[in-house]
């Protein structure tokens, strides 16, 4: 039973002991509620619902992001092969249209000397036009290539080095001098020397110096041309062919495209590589490269039959066969 005091004549009923406002006469009274917090909106989010908002965007991020990268780099790595596939095609015309001789494979030269002594007149593939974007629009010195390939973007990987406007090789053994000639050398000899590989070893022509010596194994399965993500150096790219071991005075298994890189072969196909040793794409990575006055005899050797199988996958594209014992089991 409600007490007088809390009984308004109209009959409402208020609690507690709050009283009517008595000192403004003819004035009608008003409740007053008291809510703990008197500004919230009954609409608006409460924390709990923006976390979880935010737990959501993140999650999607996390979905998306990766996606949209993967995408990004099979872009760009159509784009890689398709660079490969015309320069590869442009170095199959060269030869077409001088009696079958390759194109010079050392990248930037001009005249230099040779194993075989001077070869004077002889422009490498790439020009020195190519070492800053200005010049290779004012350098005549474009390359070998140029007349075939005129359009500086095909030089260059769209995943490589800013401002490195080449960013693709010649292997070794496609009529390419580099200083050690091979990146080769014998080794468990008292004196480790950089070797001569020589010419053929039964119908397999080592150094390629025409089409026609692309006999054995055909032109589907002798590299042209890899993207090393950078300009190539003065020893462009090696890789031995006596011995086991990564020549490091290159980047030894190029990371351009997830775990691998591109290829071109001798009959204008491309390919991308993944490397199928966690050691190649892991350890060899991370293995110290010292440059020193004999390149090619800083080496890494592969420590798992994977990493074994990618080293002798790229020496045999490379140069056609092992130079070393172990061909006589060369498939892991
Ligand atoms: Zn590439």
């Amino acid at each position: 039973m409600p007490s007088l005091a809390s009984v308004r004549a109209d009959g409402e009923q208020h609690k507690g002991n709050r009283r009517p406002d008595l000192s403004r006469p003819g004035q009608p009274y008003r409740r007053t509620v008291h809510h703990p917090s008197p500004s919230i909106d009954p609409r608006a989010f409460t924390l709990i619902e923006l976390l979880v908002v935010i737990a959501l965007i993140a999650v999607l991020l996390a979905i998306f992001v990766p996606a949209m990268r993967l995408a990004r780099e099979r872009a760009q790595r159509i784009v890689c092969l398709s660079n490969l596939k015309q320069l590869t095609t442009a170095w199959i015309a060269y030869a077409d249209q001088y009696n079958g001789r390759l194109v010079y494979g050392s990248s930037f030269a001009y005249r230099r000397r040779g194993h075989d002594g001077w070869r004077r007149g002889l422009q490498g593939w790439v020009g020195r036009a190519f070492n800053s974007r200005a010049s290779a629009f004012e350098d005549p010195n474009r390359g070998a290539l140029w007349p075939y390939v005129r359009d500086v973007d095909v030089y260059r990987c769209p995943r490589g080095y800013k401002n490195n406007l080449v960013t693709y090789v010649p292997v070794v053994a496609a009529n390419n001098d580099t200083p050690h000639m091979a990146g080769t050398y014998v080794p468990n000899t008292a004196d480790v020397e950089v070797a001569e590989v020589g010419v053929r070893v039964g119908r397999t022509v080592l150094k390629l110096t025409r089409l026609t010596d692309i006999v054995s194994p055909g032109p589907a399965a002798r590299a042209v041309f890899l993207d090393i993500g950078h300009y190539p150096s003065s020893v462009d790219y090696c890789v031995h062919y006596f011995s086991p071991g990564w020549c490091l005075s290159s980047p030894p298994a190029p990371m351009r495209h997830g775990a691998g890189t591109t290829f071109s072969m001798a009959d204008g196909h491309v390919e991308h590589w993944k490397w199928k040793g966690r050691e190649t794409s892991r350890e060899l990575q991370a293995a110290k490269i010292v440059i020193t006055t004999s390149p090619a005899m800083q080496e890494y050797i592969p420590q798992t039959e994977d990493g074994l199988y990618d080293l002798q996958r790229l020496q045999k594209a490379t140069w056609g066969r092992l130079g070393y014992a172990a061909e006589e089991n060369p498939e892991p």
